[in-house]
């Protein structure tokens, strides 16, 4: 930076908050302890919400009862000891209308800072005692005696001892000395600097968005909500840009620095893999294998995420893939998050490749079939050495694992073709781990398939770095799964009842344990007691079986097995069977305890039945509990439609769960919500591919370039800027 230049986010970082007049030591620990250390950080502490004194609701109209939130004048305070010794201050506000008493218990402080004559704001429940409106125990919120309209309220940490009134004059501070004349102490004027603004002024202009100085003031003192509205919405811009241009950059710079395998997709394997499907693919595969066979065709590396909903069949598609890399003679690997589903996928796909030939000189014939393999953390050391040798070697074709392929000592002789099934518990560093096995100088294709779909704006943002193919349509003959919520113990009467007629027309059912998150035992130990009870109990004159994580894998198999050809009628299982489980003929899910899952669970859950041509039936059992799980279940009974469900689940659990650990350092989105923004983060994407495809480096947008690696900066972004 330059002396006179505006300044910019990384100068205001510079500045630390002591600089401003108004903060001394003391208050200097409180905002620290709300992490303001800086000037940056204190431009960037958003106000939580704001008071519209335009139309706020006045002490008259406060219903008893009701939660209310009231600014008012302090008229008197006083506060005396009740008689098991606690103190009670009782606070008189008044506003234009009416006069409320505030009851405090135990807080002497409200004495101190509540004086007559000092506005705050007041939250709390409205009752009527001796005749008089009042609130006990309010949240108060020292705004200060303030002029504006509207009046900024920020969130803040009592025992911190920050309050709305001391973030605010910070920031006025800060922003006068950025954007006004001041005084030197000589009598002589500085100019101000201004600040600086990084996103071209043609993009503000196409999306009418105010400079970032314009921003900031409407932000933490707006004087209209329609000025704050239009700040907020150039905050969230920038968030949202600085988030895509991360990812941006990132795919550009794969795709740049690696070669790829230019494979031939049409050939003798796959034509023959598809002659041996029982049914015809559904429209939407036949367009993601087409999407996914130009990638694989270009000499560039594959990045894509296949997104579709439970049943939509991804897995044929990702076989697809697989066999596209073995009919070239290379091999092609799938890592699993848990070893459960490792196990499943492995059945899966070996079921679907087992009829196929490949080419093998080394063998008498000079073929073999096609060779899948399973590696987790339960494969003995035996076989991990006789499969570590057939992988170098080139004998093993497909390989289906977990975590335990990326371990060292796992090598191929040719791996060209990766699909990571994830569930958002893979980082992107395992997935560039896995890229990395391959041999020579050409990189793997990768396709990361999601189990459940989520928002299209959250795929934008957490999978940014890949193109998206989606499945949204069903294979033909699917009836959706009639669902109900049996609350009651009548109503689960009623289930195990549902259960015995559909064994009785010869259909088979599925009935899912207590999850318990804690601990697989418990979780075991409480499945084990649940088929106790019901093969002693509703269901006793069913055949039933039990399944859980802590059986062998033989154990699984036999029971799937004897499952799947009808030995028994109904499987008590946890949540083991949640992906990959196929039986079409099982028509009944029953999840006891269904408000301890999550949406995306559920449906996964649900997912199992509902395969074949029967008509079949998802029965949630149990109490909800609380209002998100009592909102769990009513969207679960309301829709199959996972695309729709994802929607709901990150309304009701906000964007911090899907950004979790995956995006750590990346995830700087304070305003934006990737529901309630979601052209936002449409918008963003397309400038940011505009202004990466332009000036791959940034080079010509060095302000912006600096501002990432300030706010997003881990070694990865500064990686990728350098590249
Ligand atoms: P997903 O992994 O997307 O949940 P699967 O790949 O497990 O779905 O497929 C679900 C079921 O649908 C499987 O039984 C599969 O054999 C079957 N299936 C897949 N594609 C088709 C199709 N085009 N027509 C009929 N059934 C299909
Ligand atoms: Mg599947």
């Amino acid at each position: 930076m330059a002396p006179g230049d505006p300044l910019t986010f990384a100068d205001f970082k510079e500045i630390e908050i002591t600089r401003l007049k108004d903060v001394g030591e003391k208050r200097q620990k409180s905002f620290a302890a709300v992490g303001i250390e800086n000037v940056l950080d204190l431009l960037m502490y958003y106000p939580r919400r704001y008071i519209d004194r335009t139309n706020e609701s006045s002490i008259a109209d406060l219903v008893p009862g009701d939660e209310a939130m009231v600014l008012a004048r302090v008229e008197r305070v006083s506060s005396r000891k009740t008689k098991n010794r606690r103190t009670l201050t009782t606070v008189v506000v008044r506003d234009r209308t009416a006069q409320l008493t505030c009851t405090f218990f135990n807080q002497p402080w409200r004495e101190r800072d509540l004086q007559p004559g000092i506005e705050a704001v007041f939250f709390g429940k409205v009752d009527i005692f001796r005749n008089a409106k009042q609130m006990t125990n309010p949240v108060v919120d020292l705004v200060g005696n303030e002029t504006g309209v509207i009046v900024p309220v920020y969130p803040q940490s009592e025992k911190a001892g920050v309050v709305t009134r001391e973030i605010r004059n910070a920031v006025k501070t800060a922003l006068r000395r950025a954007t006004e004349e001041t005084e030197r102490p000589d009598g002589t004027v500085a100019l101000p600097r201004g600040i600086a603004d990084p996103v071209p002024s043609r993009i503000r202009e196409r999306y009418r968005l105010v400079g970032r100085s314009a921003a900031l003031a409407g932000i933490h003192a707006p004087e209209s909500m329609a000025q704050m509205i239009e700040a907020r919405k150039r905050l969230v811009f920038d968030e949202l840009l600085r988030v895509q241009l991360a990812l941006v950059l990132r795919k550009r710079a794969i795709e740049q620095v690696s070669k790829g395998i230019e494979h031939k997709v049409h050939g003798d394997l796959v034509r023959r893999f598809h002659d041996s499907l029982a049914f015809p693919l559904t429209g939407a595969q036949q367009r993601a294998i087409a999407e996914i066979d130009a990638d694989l065709a270009r000499p560039v590396p594959m990045h894509r995420l296949l997104q579709g909903d439970v049943g939509s069949g991804k897995t044929l598609v990702a076989v697809n893939a697989l066999l596209v890399a073995v009919q070239g003679g290379h091999q092609g690997a799938l890592m699993a998050p848990t070893e459960v589903l490792a196990e499943q996928h492995h059945m899966s796909i070996r079921a679907l490749v087992e009829s196929l030939i490949v080419p093998d000189a080394s063998t008498l014939l000079g073929e073999r079939p096609v060779r899948v393999e399973l590696l987790t953390n339960r494969t003995t050391q035996a076989e991990r050495k006789r499969l570590a040798t057939d992988l170098v070697s080139g004998a093993v074709d497909l390989v289906v694992g977990t975590h335990a392929l990326i371990q060292d000592g796992v090598a191929f002789r040719s791996l060209a073709m990766v699909v990571i099934d994830e569930q958002h518990r893979f980082g992107v560093e395992q997935r560039a781990a896995l890229r990395d096995k391959s041999a020579g100088d050409a990189v793997p294709d990768v396709l990361v398939m999601t189990a459940t779909p989520i928002p299209r704006t959250a795929a934008m943002t957490v999978y940014g770095d890949l193109d998206v193919s989606v499945l949204d349509e069903l294979p033909p003959g699917r009836t959706p799964v009639e669902t109900q919520w049996a609350r009651s113990d009548d109503d689960e009467g009623a289930v195990w009842q549902l259960v015995q007629t559909e064994v009785a027309a010869g259909r088979q059912a599925y009935v899912v344990c207590p999850l318990i998150d804690e601990s697989e035992t418990l979780e075991v130990r409480s499945a084990q007691e649940t088929y106790d009870e019901l093969a002693h109990g509703e269901l006793a004159s069913l055949r039933l079986g039990l399944l859980h994580g802590r059986m062998t894998s033989a154990e699984k198999e036999q029971t799937m097995r004897a499952f799947r050809v009808r030995e028994l009628d109904v499987l008590v299982a946890t949540t083991v069977i949640e992906v990959g489980v196929d039986v079409p003929n099982a028509t009944v899910m029953v999840v006891l305890d269904a408000a301890r899952f999550g949406i995306a669970q559920l449906h996964q859950l649900r997912g199992r039945v509902g395969r074949g041509s029967h008509i079949s039936y998802c029965r949630l059992v149990g109490e909800a509990n609380t209002p998100d799980g009592e909102a769990r279940l009513e969207a679960l009974v309301r829709s199959t439609d996972g695309f729709e469900l994802a929607e709901i689940d990150l309304d009701l659990r906000g964007e911090g769960t899907i950004m979790g650990e995956r995006q750590k350092g990346r995830n700087d989105l304070r305003l934006a919500s990737l529901r309630r923004d979601r052209d936002w983060v449409e918008r963003a994407r397309a400038v940011a591919f505009e202004l990466v495809d332009s000036d791959p480096g940034l080079a010509h947008h060095g302000a912006m370039r600096d501002e990432l690696e300030l706010l997003l900066g881990d070694d990865d972004t500064e990686f990728l800027l350098k590249s």
